[in-house]
């Protein structure tokens, strides 16, 4: 054995190891940002929801953890592209799809796929252009991490518009409706809808006085969407009681000579308790009457209440409690916290909120008292307390809390279409009782400055 061939003597093995170390860390970085599949998915989806309505359509991501995200739109044909970072395939993903109906306004169809080795691709082919707003929410409730994406339309819809629109509608042919069907951007036929033909009728010349507008009643159905409100016994989920009750309620209304109903919802999707507001003051509503199902932890709590705001405090502990948990609302069913909302930030109360009050107290009195023909009363008194949906500075509110929706008996109540009739009528009875007693006098022409000549009969 030569001199030179000898093994390296195990004294200096540190020397002959050592230019290779930091090289072979630098392999391992440079691989590890190359191939970033080294490192595991951790995100799992736990449920996704889909909650397509007019207004806009919204699709819920739920997981344990935080959903890391990008999100971009792309143009002809309009899709939304969703990356989702780190998050693992999913049966409830997948779902998502499947849960497309033709009737959404805004959302054709979703794909969901493997874009990159830790990134999953949700697209959304759109209807046409629109306008998505996403936003993670924080673990509420029930709630894991929420990511929602609303998908709006350019154009807001107008729920004046829909009110001239629908009034002009039953002047023009009851029931008219056509059956079209649309086309997207490419010309393609997508889906049948129906489409009010009326819509695009110029307004007819009415002889009626611009003054004589009709009454505006604006019925709140609460909860909707994410929001379930409270849940009874049977399952019941008060957000579906209360869209029933007001349906019920707009029925009875339109069919009254000079009043008309529109609904902040009219189907199970999420309205923030300031766009409700917002939407009373746009159609410059002469009452809002909120619907709810009240909730106790013990299941013999029973009774109607109403509600209207407070000036500061709360008349009791109980109505301060309830306040709170309906102002909840907003966190449940997930409101984007950077749009500003001037009326849950509204603290100070002006003159006009006090005369407000007044009214409210005084048509909720009214409203309390045809309730008790039908139900136990559970207080005797319009209480009063913070609740955000009341805040219209010019419109008296009210808030009615139906029935204990946690009481076994209860609940089957307002399960019962004929009940849901009996508290609909109770509150028109309320309403037309405290307008006779306090008409709207010396009133501007409001809707009458947007839709001249749109009186209804
Ligand atoms: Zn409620």
């Amino acid at each position: 054995m030569s001199e030179h061939a000898r093994p390296l003597s195990p004294a200096h093995p540190p020397r002959s190891a050592w230019p290779w170390l930091p090289f072979a860390l630098l392999v391992a970085l440079l691989l590890a940002t190359l191939y970033p599949s080294v490192a595991p998915a951790h995100t799992q989806i736990a449920s996704t929801r889909l909650w397509p309505a007019k207004e806009y359509t919204r699709v819920t991501l739920e997981a344990a953890s935080s959903i890391r995200y990008t999100v971009f739109s792309v143009p002809s044909p309009h899709r939304l592209v969703l990356d989702l970072e780190g998050v693992e395939p999913s049966p409830h993903l997948d779902a998502l799809a499947s849960k497309v109906t033709p009737e959404d306004p805004y959302v054709k169809a979703i794909r969901v796929g493997r874009f990159k080795p830790t990134v999953l691709r949700v697209v959304f082919d759109l209807k046409g252009e629109a306008r998505a707003e996403v936003f993670a929410l924080a673990p509420v409730g029930s709630y894991g991490h929420r990511l929602v994406l609303d998908i709006h339309p350019l154009k807001p819809i107008d729920p004046l518009m829909a009110l001239v629109q629908q009034t002009e509608h039953q002047r023009e042919a009851p029931g008219a409706a056509i059956e079209t069907p649309e086309v997207d951007a490419e010309g393609a036929r997508v889906v049948p809808i129906s489409i009010d033909r009326s819509a695009a009728v110029p307004p007819r010349p009415s002889a009626a006085p611009a003054a004589q507008r009709p009454i505006v009643i604006v019925i709140d159905a609460g909860h909707g969407g994410e929001d379930p409100g409270a849940i009874g016994p049977l399952g019941t989920y008060e957000k579906e009681v209360t869209l029933a009750i007001a349906r019920k309620l707009r029925e009875l209304v339109n069919a009254e000579a000079g009043m008309r109903a529109i609904l902040t919802r009219d189907d199970d999707y999420f309205v923030a308790l300031g766009a409700r507001v917002q939407k009373a003051r746009r159609v410059q509503a002469d009452l809002f009457v909120s619907i709810h199902a009240d909730a106790f932890i013990r299941p013999h709590a029973r009774g109607s209440s109403v509600f209207a705001l407070s000036e500061r405090g709360a008349t009791s502990a109980a109505a301060q409690w309830l306040a709170k948990r309906e102002n909840e609302a907003d966190l449940i069913g997930g409101i984007n916290l950077d749009v500003r909302d001037p009326y849950l930030k509204q603290t100070l109360l002006d003159l006009s909120q006090t005369a407000t009050i007044n009214d409210s107290l005084k048509l909720g009195r009214a409203v309390l008292s045809e309730i008790g023909e039908i139900n136990t009363l559970h207080k005797n008194a319009v209480e009063q307390a913070g609740f955000a949906v009341l805040k219209a500075p010019d419109i008296p509110s009210i808030l009615v809390e139906t029935a204990f929706i946690t009481n076994p008996y209860e609940e089957r109540r307002l399960r019962d279409d004929a009940y849901q009739g009996k508290l609909a009528s109770a509150v028109l009875a309320g309403v037309k009782r405290y307008l006779a007693a306090n008409p709207p006098l010396a009133r501007a022409p409001r809707i009458a400055q947007n839709a001249k000549s749109q009186q209804p009969r």
